[in-house]
């Protein structure tokens, strides 16, 4: 991955892509800035003992972007690249993103500044419960305050260990495993949190394309099928997403991470490339297509439709002009800078922003949340039916309706919905909704950046929100 450039502040970026989408409404520039502002910056350093002796002082940080609605959301990010101006526009970012999928959090997001490839997992653990212990001092978590999640660097291991830290210092509280989101089955996560943000990116992206006009106006098909796509990061996010593209029937032709990249315009088998990642920790010497020492070379590599999966400041005004892609799917938070996005807008690709298209891991979070504090499972798949029994009647549904059912189709028939089914359904739905609420804003207004519409949509239900509030005292 490219160095972040020093004097690129993200929370900037995002202030500009609110500012564009103000000039297009009525709103009191004291309400805008009051929108716009960070609400509670915390940032803190705190010294861990290596385990051959030595000591080290990390920076830490949690920050609240919007109090318009609580508790405040969103991710812990480990990276070295992790700084306040990056962490403060994460947390903005977290702001509109829930704004515009309608999920009622405020924004937040936290980071320690380490690279977690340098430690093993007793540090990380030390780290992560001493980051929680900070936390839980100054009042930045709890169910009804604020409510972590994964993010880069950070999993459902690191979930568990937070949550764990939570009730060891409040044992009273009884919704206590609502105090984070994105933990393990069985410490009261959500069957379908990990894969929730790609599986989000699928919809959106598969919603965009359907759009006949859209793909008109860009000289593409309607449609996922036969569609060049590279990925730029293979973590969480960027696996899944091409995961759920490829099965859609697109071509994965690139996939490019920090240690190389890997081309093959005839597509990518996703699966074999995860299992070879994991076990060579890189693509180098994978069976089929052609490995790119500089996997950021990807980005500019041609296909119709780029997603960048891992970290902000990718496509900058240096290699905006020669992206190939009509479309770029934002994956990850802030991947294509203020500056690219004008060039990008002026070259007639779509961009489909951030604030939308990584809303999934959110929303099935939000799940995860109402399901921790209803104290409730919402129910396992049991394997009580024999499928066979019921496959005659299927067919014969099949035969009378001219219906096709997949075997997920014929589970739900037959079985009812699992938990599992729920957080799908309710993901797509999600999806869907906000996509085509942003597209109609876009042109509704007669507007080209569906990046400026979301900000719109947003915009207008956090003004709500702040005018019913109102001002205290
Ligand atoms: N870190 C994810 C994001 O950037 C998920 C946040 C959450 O689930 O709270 O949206």
């Amino acid at each position: 991955m490219s160095e972040n450039s020093e004097n690129y502040s993200l929370f900037e970026d995002v202030c500009l892509a609110v500012d564009n989408a103000a000039a297009h409404m009525d709103i009191h520039p004291g309400l805008l800035d009051q929108i716009k502002a960070c609400n509670a910056i915390f940032k803190f350093s705190f010294p861990i003992r290596n385990d051959d002796g030595t000591y080290e002082v990390l920076k830490g940080y949690r920050i609240q972007h919007s109090h318009h609605k609580l508790p405040v959301k969103g991710g812990i990010r480990f990276s070295s690249y992790v700084n306040e101006e990056e962490v403060k526009g994460l947390a903005a970012l977290m702001t509109y993103k829930c704004a515009l999928v309608n999920i009622p959090f405020g924004g937040a997001k936290g980071g320690v500044s380490i690279d977690p490839k340098k430690y093993n997992a007793n540090q990380l653990e030390r780290i992560t419960r001493r980051y929680t212990s900070e936390l839980i001092k100054k009042n930045f978590i709890g169910p009804a305050i604020d409510v972590p999640a994964p993010d880069y660097g950070t999993g459902a291991r690191e979930m568990s260990w937070i949550v764990d830290t939570f009730e060891a210092f409040n044992p009273n509280v009884i919704n206590a495993k609502g105090c984070v989101t994105g933990k393990p089955l069985s410490q009261h996560g959500i069957d379908g949190r990990t894969e929730a943000t790609g599986l989000g990116v699928f919809f959106g992206i598969r919603e965009a394309v359907s759009v006949k006009e859209d793909m008109d106006s860009l000289g593409l098909t309607v449609g996922l099928k036969g569609k060049r796509v590279i990925v730029q990061g293979f973590g969480n996010v960027g696996y899944h997403s091409a995961k759920y593209m490829s099965e859609a029937g697109a071509l994965i032709v690139g996939v490019a991470e920090y240690n190389g990249g890997i081309y093959d315009e005839k597509g990518l088998d996703v699966e074999a490339l995860k299992s070879y990642q994991v076990a060579n920790k890189g693509f180098e010497g994978f069976a089929s297509g052609q490995f790119v020492q500089n996997g950021n070379s990807l980005l500019t590599y041609p296909c119709d439709i780029l997603i960048p999966a891992a970290l902000e400041n990718q496509i900058t005004k240096d290699n905006a002009h020669d992206i190939k892609a009509k479309i770029i799917g934002e994956a990850a938070n802030g991947p294509v800078t203020q500056e690219a996005d004008q060039i990008l807008l002026g070259r007639n690709v779509m961009v489909i922003p951030d604030m939308y298209l990584n809303a999934g891991g959110v929303t099935v979070s939000y799940f995860e949340w109402l399901k921790n504090l209803s104290r409730v499972s919402f129910g396992k798949l049991e394997k009580r039916y024999d499928m066979k029994k019921y496959d005659a009647l299927l067919e014969s549904i099949e035969n009378a309706t001219g219906d096709h059912f997949t075997q997920d189709q014929k589970d739900l028939i037959v079985k009812g919905a699992s938990e599992r089914d729920l957080v799908i359904s309710g993901l797509e739905e999600t999806m869907v909704t906000a996509y085509h609420e942003m597209n109609r804003t876009r042109k509704e207004k007669s507007i080209q950046s569906l990046r400026t519409a979301g900000f719109i949509l947003a915009l207008e239900r956090i003004a709500v929100s702040y005018m019913d509030l109102g001002i205290f005292p």
